[in-house]
């Protein structure tokens, strides 16, 4: 007899850690070994990977995994735990009102499971109660974007930052949390030594290792600093006047206010007057620039108007839609993106309509055969687990996500959680700091075994695909949202059957009724059939119904002409006014948290990885030599670290990297693998005002020697 084949299976897929979206090429061999490697032909990262992305494989164990669904920490059947879940919504809704009730997803999720989980709630449910972590990642750009150019637009493309003669990093550990975007710039600076990296941080990480200057700013400062730019732009004679008159309005009071702060430049950003000059000569001087930013300007109580600030600077200079210029928004998590088409915000309707908008409601109603679609938006994250601590909100679905341990003044949510009446978690693991609240527990598919599509920081649309079996009875987000709104008496809506259901709806609600007058459009693929959904390259949006089909690497710029998505198609200055940050009375430092290289949200997948635990084994505390002699803390000494909400204990990192005043921990330590408490346990919640993203970057605290009690 002839041996048997060797069977292996080659799956091309996208990495489910950061918003780079990076192809993987996952072989499974035939003893069910896997590995992984960089898809060459993915527009995103062409073959590289980074350290987590490398170590995908090591992070497929079923240790810990929930397989079953859960009632009350027991066992149950899925009709049971639907049933259950689906009963008590309807019952709650009945009782109280669809208010009562909200869901809390992920930019974690696939495309598919935002876009169901967004008509369940916000389409047939009747609310606007339903937000996600996504909020705690990119929500002060999606409405920076909105205020500037009307819509939620990334305008470039990863090929843009690679193009830029100078390429500004704001807020932006790019080395760490988007490590693949990094390489690239990093490569393209290697072989054309003009280029230039202008980092903007108050702590000097190993992003600024490739900056030719590096401005340690002041935390809060970045409004000031980029007021002060538009001031420069306009003295030095670098405004492009002919744009600002045919493609802009506003751009008088924006200066205004921003001259009016000129005086204090040096104090409100904490820099010299020569690293000052020599940023705004470089800007001045530099026709191609992107500026890039991230997490420190996103996560801020003043957010929104950073955006706004560097958007301003780039409208002066008409350097937007064009090779190597722009604002270049990078978002945080996997799908934030694709979580952004489909409405995932409490403020938004799917496929970048507005639920304020009449004409929006009344478009996405028609579509849906929805009547009861909300009318207001719902609550966003901080405020919805207040909502659950006050009672007003009486049951809760928490998705794909961890809030006890990501969102600001963490002991309170899990306060919130302990008070609510009726808890549902949808989780991958059995044990994290959520899932002892919940009343039902269901089990998710996770990386390797889901299917669907997610969209990366620009705008690109990449399959991630299946390539394990389900373990257990765990099942795909879309189907458990499905399954209960089929259980409510909502089937007909909710007839999907596989993922691609899901998204040849999403396409075609894209292009229903877009006369071009809405960015996001995918109706090109509303045709595409089960076999070409399986196959399907990534594509990078707009790609509208009747266009050639897009090759892969095709790169789409948006505002190229000028024309935005106001009403009357020009780009808004916005007057955006410095707001000194202040400590509260009886704390003297301002906590900042962020990631490490080679950890992902939580640990829970990349804390089962050797290799990427050996980079940092622990949090720590990272603060300058004069703060810790000031203080009497010692290097690798324990500190602890104490805000009006909580407290941790970490251990000291002392490093001139660090900023005077400030202190660095990262956010990834949880109840469950670090006994001393979790830094978001310690984190203020006050929010942005505009946008409801929490300012996770500046939270008043102390830092102290520990001193067990
Ligand atoms: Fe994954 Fe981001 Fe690393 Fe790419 S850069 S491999 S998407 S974590």
């Amino acid at each position: 007899p002839s041996a048997p084949a060797v069977v292996e299976t080659v799956t091309r897929t996208t990495c489910p850690y950061c918003g780079v979206g990076c192809g993987v090429i996952a072989t499974v061999d035939e003893g069910g070994s896997v590995s992984v490697k960089g898809d060459p032909d993915h527009p995103a990262n062409f073959g590289r990977l980074c350290s987590k992305g490398s170590a995908l494989a090591e992070t497929l164990s079923l240790d810990d995994r929930l397989l079953h669904p859960e009632v009350g920490g027991i066992r149950a059947s899925w009709d049971e735990a639907l049933d259950l879940v689906a009963g008590k919504f309807a019952e709650t809704i009945r009782e109280h009102g669809p208010d009562s009730v909200a869901f809390y997803g992920s930019g974690q999720f696939l495309t598919e499971d935002y876009y169901v989980a967004n008509k369940l709630m916000k389409g047939f449910i009747g609310s606007g109660n339903i937000d996600t972590n996504s909020r705690l990642c990119m929500a002060s750009s999606v409405a920076g974007h909105k205020r500037a150019f009307g819509s939620d637009t990334v305008p470039g493309t990863y090929t843009d930052l690679e193009a830029a003669d100078l390429v500004v990093l704001v807020g932006s550990n790019l080395a760490w949390c988007h490590p693949v975007v990094f390489q690239r710039i990093a490569a393209a600076k290697d072989k054309r030594p003009d280029m230039k990296v202008v980092t903007v941080d108050p702590r000097r990480t190993a992003t600024s290792e490739i900056a030719d200057l590096h401005l340690s700013i002041a935390p809060g400062g970045d409004v000031a600093l980029f007021n002060g730019l538009l001031v420069h732009l306009t003295r030095a004679g670098a405004v492009d006047s002919a744009y600002v008159a045919d493609h802009t309005v506003g751009l008088t009071e924006a200066l205004n206010v921003a001259a009016g702060r000129s005086a204090d430049l040096e104090a409100d950003t904490g820099l010299s007057r020569a690293d000052l000059d020599a940023f705004f000569d470089l800007f001045a001087g530099t026709e191609k620039v992107v500026t890039v930013y991230s997490q420190g300007v996103n996560q801020s109580v003043t957010g929104t108007d950073k955006v706004n600030a560097i958007i301003n600077c780039h409208l002066l200079t008409g350097r937007i839609g064009r090779e190597g210029m722009g604002p270049f928004s990078i978002t945080g998590q996997p799908n934030a993106m694709g979580g952004r088409e489909v409405g995932g915000l409490a403020n938004q309707l799917a496929a970048h309509m507005d639920i304020g908008n009449p004409d929006d409601h009344d478009r996405v109603g028609r579509f849906w055969q929805a009547p009861a679609l909300a009318h207001e938006p719902g609550l966003k994250a901080v405020d919805l687990f207040k909502a659950v601590a006050d009672g007003s909100v009486k049951a809760v679905w928490i998705m794909a996500t961890n809030p006890v341990d990501s969102l600001p003044n963490a002991d309170e949510v899990a306060r919130a959680l302990e008070l609510c009446p009726f808890v549902v978690v949808t989780e991958v693991m059995k044990q994290t700091d959520a899932t002892k609240y919940a009343d039902v527990l269901l089990p998710a598919l996770g990386w390797g075994e889901k299917d669907g599509t997610v969209t990366n920081s620009e705008r690109r649309v990449s399959r991630q695909r299946a390539f394990l079996d389900a373990p257990g009875e765990a099942r795909g987000d879309w189907w458990i949202l499905t399954e209960v709104a089929c259980r409510m008496g909502f089937a007909s809506a909710f007839a999907y059957e596989r993922p691609a259901d899901v998204f040849r709806e999403h396409a075609a609600l894209s292009g229903f009724e877009n006369e071009g007058n809405r960015d996001f459009d995918l109706s090109g693929l509303v045709d595409i059939d089960d076999k070409a959904f399986d196959e399907m390259l990534p594509v990078q949006w707009p790609f509208r119904a009747g266009e050639p089909t897009a090759q892969a690497s095709e790169d789409k710029r948006f505002f190229s002409a000028g024309r935005f998505y106001t009403p009357d198609r020009k780009a808004r200055f916005i007057p955006t006014e410095v707001k000194p940050l202040a400590l509260d009375a009886g704390f003297d430092m301002l906590l900042n948290t962020g990631r490490v290289r080679d950890q992902w949200h939580t640990m829970t997948r990349t804390g089962k990885a050797a290799r990427l635990t050996s980079h940092i084994a622990e949090p720590f505390a990272e603060l300058n030599p004069v703060d810790a002699d000031r203080l009497g803390i010692l290097p690798a000494g324990l500190v602890e670290v104490t805000s009006r909400y909580g407290r941790a204990v970490v251990r000291a990192l002392v490093t001139e990297r660090q900023r005077k005043g400030s202190v660095f921990v990262p956010m990834h330590w949880t109840g469950q693998n670090s006994a001393k408490g979790r830094i978001d346990a310690v984190v203020a919640p006050p929010t942005d005002p505009i946008s409801g993203q929490p300012g996770l970057k500046a939270t008043a605290v102390n830092t102290r020697p520990y001193a067990a009690r």
